[in-house]
Parts: C-alpha cells; sequence; structure tokens
C-alpha cells in the first residue's frame, strides 16, 4: 500500500460538511468561509515518546489529536469547520492505520467537522499534526486577555485527571477513568460558544490549571487568588491518590483540556458538566493558592518543551 492508496483508504471519506468546495485529491482544499464571519486557526501536535507512549491505542491517538485542537477552538469561542491532518509514520501498519482513522472520523463525526487535505510522510516515530478552521462572528472571539480585576475564575469538569491516568499508565497501574480522560478528552465546545459576550478571558487548559491561569493572568495584566479546597477534584482521583498529589496532579498535571474563564457576571447554565469557581482575579500581578486560608506556594509552571 504506497501514500495514496494510504489517503484513498483511510482519510478520503465523503462528507456532508458545509462549505467544502474541493476537499480531499486536489493540491489544496478550497473553502467558503460564512460570509462576515472571522476565521480562528488552531493547530496541535502529538508526537510519540513526548505526547503519548510508545504502543499507545491508535484509535484514542487518532481521536485525541482531533479534541486537542477543538479545545483551543473551544476556547476562543469559535464554531469549528474544517481540519487538515499530517501524519508521519514508520510504516503503513493497516490495523494501526485503521484504528486510528476510526478515532480521528469519530472525533469528526461528534463534532461536525470535515477533513479537508493532509499530507503523508514516513518518519522513525508516529507524528500527528492537526490544524482545525473555525470561526466566530467579527470581534467576539475570546481572548486571554481580558480578565478584570473582581472577576471571578471558572473551570468546566475536574482537573488532574488526564495526568494521573497517564501518570499510572507509565507506572504499571493505570486507573481506567483517569486514563480515559488522557485518551478521550472533552473539548468544550459548545460551552466555549455560549461563553461569548460573557466571560471576559478564556484559556484551555492543555499544561497544567497552575501554568495556563498564569498565562491568561499575565495576557490580561493581573492576579489571582485561587482557593485550593474549590479544585473541582473527580472522585476517581480523590478515591485514588492522596490529597497532596491530587492537588499537584489538579495544579500542575497537562491534558485536561478543559476550560479556564473569568468572568463578572453569571456564567451560562453548564448542564450536566461540572463548572466551579475557584478564586478572583486580584489587581496585583501574583497568582497566589490558598488552602484553609494559609498561602500554600505552587512553583510548577506547567508543561514546557525545551526546558
Ligand atoms: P501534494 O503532493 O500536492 O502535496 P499529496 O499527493 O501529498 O498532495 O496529497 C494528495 C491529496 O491527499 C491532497 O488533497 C492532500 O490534501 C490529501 N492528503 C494527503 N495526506 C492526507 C491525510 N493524512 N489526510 C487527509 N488528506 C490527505
Ligand atoms: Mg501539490
Amino acid at each position: 500500500m504506497d501514500e495514496f492508496e494510504l489517503i484513498r483508504r483511510y482519510f478520503d471519506c465523503a462528507t456532508d460538511v458545509d462549505g467544502v468546495v474541493v476537499g480531499i485529491g486536489d493540491d489544496g482544499a478550497v473553502l467558503e468561509p460564512t460570509a462576515g464571519k472571522q476565521q480562528v486557526n488552531v493547530i496541535d501536535t502529538l508526537v510519540e515518546g513526548v505526547h503519548f507512549p510508545k504502543g499507545f491505542n491508535a484509535s484514542d491517538i487518532g481521536y485525541r489529536v482531533v479534541a486537542v485542537n477543538l479545545s483551543d477552538i473551544a476556547a476562543m469561542g469559535a464554531a469549528p469547520r474544517w481540519m487538515t491532518l499530517a501524519l508521519s509514520l514508520p510504516a503503513a501498519d493497516e490495523p494501526w492505520l485503521e484504528a486510528f482513522a476510526e478515532g480521528l472520523h469519530a472525533a469528526a463525526k461528534e463534532y461536525g467537522i470535515a477533513l479537508v487535505g493532509g499530507d503523508t510522510t514516513t518518519a522513525p516515530q508516529v507524528v500527528a499534526t492537526v490544524q482545525i478552521n473555525g470561526e466566530v462572528d467579527v470581534g467576539t472571539a475570546l481572548l486571554r486577555s481580558g480578565a478584570k480585576p473582581g472577576d471571578t475564575i471558572y473551570v468546566t469538569g475536574t482537573v488532574g485527571d488526564a495526568a494521573a491516568g497517564l501518570d499510572g499508565l507509565l507506572h504499571g497501574e493505570p486507573v481506567k477513568e483517569l486514563l480515559n480522560r488522557f485518551a478521550r478528552p472533552s473539548a468544550r465546545v459548545t460551552y466555549g460558544q455560549s461563553l461569548i459576550g460573557i466571560a471576559s478571558a478564556a484559556i484551555d487548559l492543555s499544561d497544567g490549571l497552575y501554568g495556563d491561569l498564569h498565562k491568561l493572568l499575565f495576557a490580561s495584566g493581573v492576579g489571582a487568588e485561587i482557593d485550593m479546597a474549590c479544585l473541582p477534584l473527580s472522585d476517581a482521583l480523590v478515591e485514588h491518590y492522596p490529597p497532596e498529589r491530587q492537588r499537584k496532579f489538579a495544579l500542575g498535571g497537562g491534558d485536561d483540556y478543559e476550560l479556564c474563564f473569568t468572568a463578572s457576571m453569571s456564567p451560562p447554565d453548564p448542564g450536566v458538566m461540572r463548572l466551579s469557581a475557584i478564586g478572583r482575579v486580584t489587581a496585583s500581578t501574583d497568582l497566589v493558592c490558598r488552602l484553609d486560608g494559609e498561602i500554600v506556594p505552587f512553583d510548577d509552571s506547567g508543561y514546557r518543551h525545551f526546558r
């Protein structure tokens, strides 16, 4: 199976998503953006051995590479529309490709987006890059930079699960529910769009709550106080780890793909999703964590490549 057969077999699927004038098969995709909207463009790469361990479930890699991009789209309040995929693989391993494509197409279907192009190459290890194009009404995109002193800080879902799940996997004792949060993150796309006009600033949590909140605060020129007792922890995290490790995963662990946002008015109804107020924006530029009123030092500023 050569490159072209591989693309035809696994990636060139019919789509009923609007706006695809020319999809897979030509030198470039021709897309019809909605008149009067602004485009939001995001891209994220998953590298074997860096973002997931060698041998990780291919279907989950396919799902996850779409979901992590959708999470950026969600943090901008945008509606996702089209994606492209650059995939590098050591070999055209059919069961692997079948599973990867199934996970990728499942995520695309779930969120109503179309795969419109890509690139396929050989490489010593698996590298998957997805780029997604979304849209927002002009001037409405949620930014990191609008937080104001007095705003409440909110977090969707629970934090720390994915990092704990991955840690468990690497140490040979994964907790299924926690690992599943790493493998299949829930991008908060609909909720992100509902925050337009309400959130003063937003960011998605890819590198850890403490570090990512710090980025939002820095972009806004403000600080914050967070109450560690308000961190949203899952039952599974609480059941399997002692309190100190729970907090370390919740504040410093990456891969949650939840939204963190600030608002001065009441946030939209989250429905069945959990939504937690974890603190308040301050006029200083420090990020202070408190537990029972006492300041708890926390100096991890999240995952960084090349560090
Ligand atoms: P070119 O050589 O012009 O860059 P290719 O021959 O690499 O084009 O790709 C042929 C077609 O298949 C293009 O439309 C490209 O966008 C698409 N394509 C290649 N790899 C993928 C992939 N992994 N997923 C989706 N579409 C792909
Ligand atoms: Mg070409």
